[in-house]
Parts: structure tokens; sequence; C-alpha cells
């Protein structure tokens, strides 16, 4: 049997009421969770691996709880899932009454209001004016999927073109636009057809230096597409405004529109994959709005319902209409729960004001990482937009990517009690993703355990 702590969960029933504090009470992992590892070596195939050794036991505001009573300080949200802060009050109420209501139906079966209300709020608050139309999914991954067939359908055309360092998930098509072979490909394929990649405009990594960025990664770009693909070939081209695994990766400033305006002059579909970057993390509801972006269509998933498994393409209503009658939809999509859960998220952010603290936090976060950096030679670029922020770390002295330091510091942090993410092509960035319901205290804390990591390299 688990050796839960009863104590440490008695104070714990529900985000809000949990004590705000980092506090180790044994060393990490714990007892408990070392038991629950035994269990899950014996019962998981070896390669579903997770970051932390520690088994969670509740979690809110800022923090969460294991299984022996630690508290750590959450700067992960579980990859930019509980963006409102896990198991936040508006989504706690309205899933437990959906639950109570009723728990499934099958929307392809019999409909319900919740799931046009997810869609209503979403054609409102992605970008541009124009007349949308919003389709649900249960994941990221298969809400791209759906967003590639939306955009088959209604352009006639195979070609979907993506970028280096993406990150588009772990389906078979999703995988293959997916750009890091080690651990996401590698001995996975045969791959999808009809999948190009583009560099990605990556001004830190751009051989000719950051001015030149912008102007020939467009250049490579419309060279890949006119003269090796066929602009008419060409469905879709798929981006993450903001990279999120790649590294918190901010394309070069000009880049995106210049995208875009290629794009719409070809006839070709511009999909914005916001599963990470999307529902409030970067200070805006999309970070597409921060280069005055219009996708065509826009993929969200992870902050959307505040962990509960939902996902939306939402998109120009003439080429959703294009997709033929029940070609699209999934016997769990736009789960009524999962729907509840996400007028919960909308609620939390605008109660709350949570696009303006998401500012907040991201700048007191750009602020104390500037002050490590000037302490220490490895970190070699700060970047990022609002709570989406990340440290790329280098060999001192160049720019050699330093995965090992990453490995360290974050171990550093979760044996001190804060719980970090790595990210990027070579594991070299530490990114940063907490909870918007985090107090500046704890994020003060959090950081300060981060500097000592960095003092320890
Ligand atoms: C996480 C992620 C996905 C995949 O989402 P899943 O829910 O894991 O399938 C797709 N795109 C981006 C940008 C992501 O960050």
């Amino acid at each position: 049997m688990t050796a839960l702590n009863t104590a440490a969960l008695n104070t714990a029933i529900g985000g809000p009421t949990l004590r705000q504090e980092r506090r180790l009470v044994t060393e990490v992992p714990g007892p408990g969770s070392v038991e629950l590892a035994a269990r899950r070596a014996a019962a998981l195939p070896a390669g579903l691996v997770s970051g932390n050794p520690i088994y969670a036991a509740a979690a809110g505001g800022g923090v969460l709880l294991d299984v022996d009573g630690n508290s750590f300080i959450d700067l992960g949200s579980g990859i930019a899932v509980t963006t409102v802060g896990n198991a936040a009050d508006a989504v706690v109420a309205r899933a437990a009454e959906q639950l109570a209501r009723f728990t499934h139906t099958c929307f392809l079966a019999t409909p319900y209001e919740p799931y046009l209300a997810v869609a209503e709020t979403l054609n409102r608050i992605t970008p541009g004016d124009h007349e949308k139309r919003t389709a649900l999914f249960n994941t990221g991954a298969e809400a791209v999927e759906n967003a590639v067939k939306y955009a088959r359908a209604a352009t006639g055309r195979p070609a979907v073109v993506v970028f280096d360092h993406s990150f588009h998930g772990r389906t078979m098509l999703a995988m293959t636009m997916t750009s890091k072979t080690q651990p996401y490909k590698h001995g996975f394929g045969p791959f999808a057809p009809e999948v190009y990649r583009a560099p990605m405009a990556y001004p830190y990594r751009w051989p000719s230096g950051p001015q030149h960025c912008a102007a020939e990664a467009m250049q490579q770009f419309a060279q890949l597409i006119d003269s090796q693909i066929g602009a008419d070939q060409v469905a879709c081209v798929v981006v993450e405004p903001i990279q999120g695994e790649g590294g918190f990766i901010v394309p070069a400033p000009g880049f995106l529109t210049s995208v875009a305006e290629f794009c719409r002059e070809r006839g070709i579909l511009l999909v914005a994959d916001e599963v990470q970057s999307g529902i409030a993390r970067t200070g805006t509801w999309f970070a597409s709005e921060h280069d005055g972006l219009v996708p065509d269509l826009i993929v969200s998933a992870k902050g959307l319902a505040g962990g509960l498994p939902l996902a939306a393409v939402t998109g120009r209503a003439e080429v959703m209409d294009a997709a033929p009658t029940g070609g699209i939809g999934g016997t769990y999509s736009g789960n009524p729960v999962a729907c509840a859960a996400a007028l919960g998220v909308f609620e939390e952010i605008e109660t709350h004001n949570l696009l303006e603290r998401a500012r907040a936090i991201g700048d007191l976060m750009v602020r104390e990482l500037r002050d490590i950096a000037s302490a220490t030679g490895v970190i070699g670029e700060i970047r990022g937009r609002g709570a989406m922020v990340a440290a790329e770390l280098v060999v001192p002295g160049g720019r050699a990517p330093n995965r090992d330091a990453a490995v360290a510091v974050g171990h550093h942090c979760r044996n001190n009690g804060v719980l970090t993410l790595s990210a990027g092509t070579h594991g070299n960035v530490l990114r940063f993703l907490p909870p918007l319901s985090i107090s500046d205290y704890l994020l003060i804390d959090g950081f300060g355990v981060l500097r000592d990591a960095f003092a320890t390299l």
C-alpha cells in the first residue's frame, strides 16, 4: 500500500487551501515516493519516464504537495496546463457540477450546451474579427492533426510545412511534424508523407547573426515552398508563435508576419499551434497577438481546461465548413466535464485579471534571471513572453549547448523544493511556466533556490 502522509493531505483538499510555502520534511524523493517508484518499475514500461521522482498528492496556488508531505514551488504547471492554478476554484466548481449532471453522451450522438459555450468563447478571444468556427478534441496532437485535415479539405492540397525545433505531438502525423528525433521519433517510423521542414528564424543561433535572421530564414522558407514543393501543393504552414519544447524560441521580429503574407498571396493556410503558448500564458490570450498575427486556424489545448483533456481548432468559417459532413469528430471529443472546466478557466482568467498577472510574473522572472545571469557565465540568452520565460544554457565563453548545466540546475532545484522543466533541441534550456495563481513571494523564493543552483555549478 501507498505510504500516504495523511497529515499533509488533510491540509490539502482543493488548491487554494494548501499552505503556500516551500517545505521539505523528508529527503527528495521521500519514502512514500520511493515505494511508489518500486510499484511503477514492476507495472509500467521502462521508457515511460517522469522528470521528477516524487508522487503528487495535491496541488494549488503555486505549490505541489507530494505523498511525503513535501511542498514544492511549481514553476512548470504540468507543462503549461494548470495556467489558472491547479484545482482552481471555478474549474473545480464547474467541473464537479457537470460531473454530477452527466459525464458523457458523445457530442456526435447527443449534443450539449457547454461545448457551444467553449466554442463561442474561443471564437471571440482568438485573433481576428472574421467569422470563426471551433471544433473540440482531446489532446494537442489530435487537434493539430485535425487542423491539417481541415486545411487539406479546404484547399484540396496535400503538403504541410513545419519548422526546425517544432513540437506538435506524438501521434503519427503530429510526430512526423515534430522536429526532434530523440526521443520523439527514433525507431517509430515510417512517417507520414507530405511533411516538409523549413529553418526557424532562431536569432540566438542564426549562423550569420541575429540581424540577418528574419530575412534569411524567410528566403529559405520561400525557396522551399516555391522551388521545391510548389506553392499550389501546400495546404498549410503550421508554426508555434513561440516554440515550446524547442526552447521558447521567439521568432526573429517580422518573420511571422512575412510568413503570413507569403501564405496569403499563395492561398496557403497559416495554422498557429498555440497548444503551449495560448490561453493567457504570454500575457495575451494568444501569443500570435504579440506579432499582430491573424492565423487562419489556431490550435489550443494545454491551458484550455485546467488539466482536463480538451483541445480545440478555431478557424475561418469557410475553412472549417469545408470538411465533409461527419468527417471530423471523436468519441470523447469535447467531453462535457472538460468543457465545464474550460468555462471555469475562462472565468478564472477574467475575474482574476490573469492576462495582466502573466505579464507581471514574466517581468519578475526576467528580472531575477538577468540578476542570476550577471553572476554566471552559463546563461547565454534569456527569452520569452509573459509567463513563458526560458534561459538557454551554454558552455561559458561560447554558445555550445550546455545540457549538463541544465540537468544539474534542475536537480538542485528539485532537491531543494522547486520544480522546473527543461526544453530545447539540445536539452540545454530551462523553461519557466509557473501557474498564474502563484504569489510573488513564492516566485522570489523559487528563483532564490535557482540562484543557489547556478552558484553550485
Ligand atoms: C504539448 C504540445 C502539443 C501536443 O499536445 P498533447 O496534448 O501532448 O498531444 C502540440 N503542440 C505544442 C506546441 C505543444 O506544446
